[in-house]
């Protein structure tokens, strides 16, 4: 794994554009790599947490550390994820008809696990992915998926009515660029809805650098729901608005025994008052009527 050589905070920017941070947290990670040292800053203007390092975007370009095997080959991930999430994304559609008529695009698709799921549900449904092994997987079962980095290369106007980012903002250094790229590509009326973890929740804040959706060696920003939909909206003023941002899901896994009890009782609570470790958030591009 590599890391820029940028060596000092003050010399990145936040999504604000502003440089000014405070040190939150130091520490050691240790759940999918071993000893990788980290630090949080929030910036002084925004409130928005930056990971540090930055980690580095050949982490992708390479082909996705979590998915590319020692021999090049990519390897699915399990499945239940994107069966949920695409009767969710079926759930949506069937409220609004006119985002019916138009494609899904899925940012960040890997090999179009998500897509070939919406397919299945005959929802015209698309991928793009900067991690080209991914996507030579998912073109060979003739899922309609795309290489393209969305900071540089726009997509096509007015194409989607809804796109989906699952947990792959918070890996994005340009995000804003992405973000305003995204909203040039949803008709209006159309739906863009982020998950990403919930650094305001309660398991995070109590498993600090165990907390397994941390994962510093990848994350760049961890949102809370305020951030987050601050830097969306204000990616496209007066185009793009929160409509709904829940915290109610949990990704970290319960536990077992006693200490196990402790976590159940901890998440379940903790899911009930809107304070999960996922943050999904919906958002809606204006009419221009
Ligand atoms: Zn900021």
């Amino acid at each position: 794994m590599t890391s820029t050589t940028i060596d000092s905070i003050s010399n990145v920017n936040c999504l604000c554009k502003a440089n000014s941070y405070t040190l939150l947290y130091q520490g050691i990670y240790n759940r999918q790599v071993n000893n990788y040292s980290f630090s949080l800053y929030k910036c002084k203007n925004c409130g928005l947490i930056r990971v540090f390092p930055i980690p580095d975007i050949s982490l992708y370009t390479d082909g996705y550390v979590d998915s590319t095997q020692d021999n090049g080959e990519y390897v699915p991930r399990d499945k239940p994820w994107c069966v949920d999430l695409a009767n969710e994304i079926e759930r949506i559609l069937s409220f609004y008809s006119e985002l019916q008529k138009k494609p899904v695009l899925d940012v960040g698709c890997n090999g179009g696990e998500l897509v070939e799921q919406l397919k299945a549900r005959n929802i015209q449904a698309e991928g793009c992915d900067v991690d080209p092994v991914a996507i030579s997987y998912g073109l060979k079962k003739n899922l309609s998926l795309f290489v393209q980095d969305l900071a540089t290369q726009a997509l096509e106007q007015e194409k989607y009515g809804l796109i989906i980012m699952n947990h792959s903002l918070e890996h994005i250094e340009p995000a804003i660029d992405v973000i305003k790229n995204i909203c040039n590509a949803l008709i209006p009326g159309g739906i863009l809805q982020i998950h990403v973890p919930n650094y305001d929740g309660w398991i995070a804040k109590i498993m600090k650098n165990n907390w397994g959706f941390l994962v510093p060696q990848q994350h760049i920003w961890q949102f809370t729901p305020e951030t987050l939909k601050y830097h969306v909206e204000s990616s496209c003023p007066g185009k793009v608005k929160a409509v709904e941002v829940c915290c109610s899901t949990n990704l970290e896994p319960m536990g077992i025994g006693l200490k196990g009890l402790v976590k159940r009782t901890i998440i379940s609570m903790a899911t009930k008052l809107n304070k999960g470790d996922e943050i999904i958030a919906t958002f809606r591009k204006m009419s221009d009527k």
